[in-house]
């Protein structure tokens, strides 16, 4: 395997060790993170005085006031995270930035830990920024050091987006053995750059103009130059084009492989002349065609749309299969049936000294829609004690609730509040709808490795002056008749559930 750049590189590390050096080494001062599977397991690596931040949005606004004040910063957060930080992430390219900001992004493929699956990929074209993507843990060093670069030439975000896990058996993935140590590009201590006000003398329309005509043709260059493309020789018609955790897949098989590290913009005149070279290719990523989508226009593709590959999640011996289907000329067989929950090893219902569990059972029986959240209260979902009806997201049940016509129930922990949902809660109260929100009050983000979350009582006595609190574990007629009371009230309900979670205990 050889870089398309010819330059020397180092032993590889771990992704934790891969990304705990890169921020020391170039110098990033301000490090946010917002938990969740599969980042939460990176986090060590941002080092003492990073912060969590109450959501992605306001880490990535936190970073970019950092940019501004020409400090280094970076946000790392899960794919799903990528949706709510997408507003101020569409603006800064126009607006521009000051010194280098990166988003890392890690998916979740084939949720293991995630409500759904999806391809951050896609904020690549949408915001028009840069989106790298380096294949194994071994290039996310050189990954972060062209990210930075890049993300302070055009004076725009970078996102630099993972499939594979942090820690854990894919953090030896051998497909990158060396990477390069010292890139040119890197910029000196204090000359990161601030904010330049200049930009106000144009409209937004001339800030994209501004921004499109200097920053989309040094995007597509420093693309079809990254270090993260790599060539892989190899025997036979069948070439393969593979990003991401694929590629270690593909880079044990025979056939020509091109590793595109760069997804946004893609290395054209690298794939095109990689096409030309092939009868026929196969693109090996994921969790979608994203790659595939766009070549299949003008080229023969097999890949997950012609059904060779697995949408989602691929395992080892998929690309070799899909190897052989194509050189023989067979149809693929039909796509697996949906995955059930109960084929599933790990357990995902409320834990069974769970102090909850009379609360969950009491609001299972009352005659509502009840709406949960993406904490602990989505296992309610499933019996026992199958107390919640639908999830919408991490902080989404109140609102959801509010629209249910009739008085329902909402569900929320108290990250998931302090995350998103306080706003459903004003938006209620400003409304006069109808809803009884139950807060799970246990100090810590308990759904994402007991993580500290903050007191908001003050804050919420003030939205809602007669709430009310049931301290946990209590008996359960006297849960009912709390609720019951509430439920027969017109307006918005507000029960604060305090108890102690077993697995993490009382907030540090
Ligand atoms: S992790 Fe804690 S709060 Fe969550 S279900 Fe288990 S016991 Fe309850």
């Amino acid at each position: 395997m050889v870089d398309m750049t010819g330059y020397e590189r180092r032993a590889p590390t771990g992704g934790v060790a891969a990304l705990r050096e890169a921020l020391l080494d170039l110098e990033v001062a301000l490090r946010l993170y917002v938990p969740g599977y599969p980042v939460t397991d990176a986090v060590p690596a941002l080092g003492e005085g990073a912060q969590m931040a109450m959501n992605e949005k306001v880490a990535m606004e936190v970073a970019l006031g950092a940019s501004a004040a020409g400090r280094r910063s970076i946000v790392l957060v899960k794919h799903l995270g990528v949706n709510l930080l997408s507003d101020p992430l569409s603006i800064a390219p126009s607006h521009s930035i000051g010194a280098g900001l990166v988003v890392l992004a890690g998916e979740d493929v084939g949720p293991k830990g995630s409500q759904a699956e999806m391809d951050i990929r896609n904020y690549g074209p949408l915001c028009e920024i840069p989106v790298l993507e380096p294949s194994g843990p071994g290039l996310l060093f050189p990954a972060l050091q062209e990210a930075y670069a890049l993300s302070e030439e055009i004076r725009a975000p970078a996102m630099v987006r993972t499939t594979f896990e942090f820690a854990g058996k894919d953090a030896g993935s051998e497909i990158i053995s060396t990477y390069n140590s010292v890139n040119p590009d890197k910029r000196e201590a204090g000359r990161f750059g601030s904010f330049d006000r200049s930009v106000w003398d144009l409209t937004a329309k001339g800030r994209h103009q501004r921004y499109r005509g200097a920053a989309i043709p040094r995007m597509r260059s420093a693309s079809e130059r990254s270090f993260l493309n790599l060539l892989k020789e190899g025997g036979g018609d069948l070439g393969i084009i593979a990003s991401g955790r694929p590629a270690s897949f593909a880079s044990k098989t025979d056939h020509p492989l091109l590793v595109v590290g760069f997804s946004h913009p893609l290395p054209a005149e690298a794939i095109r002349e990689f096409v030309s070279e092939h009868d026929k290719i196969l693109v090996a990523e994921e969790p979608t065609p994203f790659i595939e989508a766009r070549l299949m226009l003008c080229a023969d593709i097999f890949g997950k749309l012609t059904g060779h590959l697995p949408w989602g999640r691929m395992e080892e011996g998929d690309m070799e299969r899909a190897a052989d289907l194509i050189i023989s000329g067979e149809e693929p067989g039909p796509a697996a049936p949906p995955q059930r929950f109960d084929e599933r090893l790990a357990s995902k219902t409320v834990c069974d000294d769970c102090p909850y569990l009379p609360l969950y059972e009491a609001v299972a029986d009352l005659p509502v829609p009840v709406a949960g959240d993406a904490g602990c209260s989505i296992r309610a979902v499933r019996d026992p004690p199958g107390a919640v009806d639908v999830v919408y997201g991490l902080g989404s049940s109140v609102a959801v609730a509010c629209g249910f016509g009739k008085k329902g129930v909402a569900i929320i922990g108290d990250y998931a509040i302090a995350h998103s949902g306080l706003l459903g809660l004003i938006d209620a109260v400003n409304n006069e709808r109808e809803v009884l929100v139950v807060l799970l009050n246990n100090g810590v983000a308990a759904m994402t490795g007991g993580q500290r979350v903050p007191d908001l009582s003050p804050v919420l006595r003030a939205i809602v002056p007669d709430l009310q609190t049931v301290d946990l574990p209590s008996g359960r007629e006297e849960i009912i008749e709390l609720l019951s009371l509430e439920m027969a009230r017109p307006g918005v309900s507000l029960v604060v559930a305090r108890g102690v979670c077993p697995r993490f205990g009382p907030p540090p």
